[in-house]
């Protein structure tokens, strides 16, 4: 069967290499280049961009980033077995594909030198998605150094990143998000469409960074909120929030929030002023 790079079929490198794939790396690889050329699509216009890609697995999304334009992809590969499958992609593509042998949760990123515009774009391990995603939306300086994240997660995570409130998926992994991010679903990916079939569909998430957050608020100490208020979402928020702010009622009343409310009432908005009112 021919490809569109010429190179073998997804399914005869993965044999090649015996490569069986491994949950504990969360290993559901997409096989159909009309669904990974689509993923790259809707992260385009690829031309002049660094793509950032994290676990390539035996490259059909790289490929798929290749073909259709991407003029740099640094790809970030926990599995060492997938390391020959990229190497015979990136001597197709000279100069363009970067391979990084490396635990992604653990990667300096702006060290990796990636030129501007540059983006991640990822289908990714269900394990280490939302760490990963947290980590990312919590760098700093803000804006951040890519322009959009393009990520495929589980359908669920991916509803609880564009949950809005009085949701039932609305929760921190949505106020940090939308904080901090323009967030979209792009579209559902059945569980069909990975080889082996994971048990449940997925989604890709585009996420664009907003330039100036508002209001603006210390990351790490609106995840001390968020954690708070969510740890005991149905409570009233005078109550989540006594174990950080053992005088809550008067600090919500002062901000002019109603002591009552609950966390899955309120905007990101809300919970960056309860932020700043802490930090007095
Ligand atoms: N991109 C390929 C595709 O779409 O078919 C593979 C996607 S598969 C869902 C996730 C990939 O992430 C696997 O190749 C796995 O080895 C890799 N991976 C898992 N944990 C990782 C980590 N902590 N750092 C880097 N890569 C990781």
């Amino acid at each position: 069967m021919s490809t569109p790079d010429g190179l073998p079929p997804l399914r005869e490198v993965i044999r090649a290499l015996g490569l069986a794939a491994k949950k504990s790396l969360g290993q559901n690889f997409l096989l159909d280049f009309n669904l990974t050329r689509r993923i790259a699509r809707a992260a385009g216009p690829l031309e002049g961009a660094t793509i950032v890609e994290i676990g390539p697995g035996p490259g059909g999304l790289t490929r798929a980033l290749l073909l259709e334009g991407a003029s740099r992809v640094i790809a970030v590969e926990k599995d060492e077995r997938c390391l020959p499958a990229l190497a015979a992609i990136a001597a197709l593509y000279p100069g363009r594909l970067d391979i990084v042998a490396a635990d992604a949760r653990h990667v300096d990123y702006v060290a990796l030198g990636p030129a501007q515009p540059s983006r991640i774009v990822a289908n990714l391990p269900y394990s280490v998605g939302t760490p990963l995603l947290v980590g990312w939306l919590k760098t700093m300086p803000w804006p951040p150094w890519f322009d959009r994240l393009v990520l495929m997660f589980q359908r669920e995570v991916a509803e609880r990143i564009v949950a809005k409130p009085n949701t039932k998926d609305y929760g921190r992994l949505a106020v940090l998000s939308q904080w901090r991010t323009r967030t979209r679903i792009l579209f559902t990916v059945p569980a069909e469409a990975f080889t082996p079939k994971p048990k449940v569909d997925s989604a890709l998430v585009e996420l664009i960074p907003r330039d100036t957050p508002e209001p603006a608020c210390d990351v790490t100490a609106l995840e001390r909120v968020t954690a708070a208020a969510f740890g005991q979402r149905r409570k009233m928020l005078r109550s989540s929030l006594r174990q950080i702010a053992p005088d809550s009622e008067a600090l919500l009343e002062k901000l002019g929030i109603d002591p009552k409310a609950r966390a899955e009432d309120l905007p990101p908005a809300v919970f960056c002023r309860i932020t700043n009112g802490l930090a007095g």
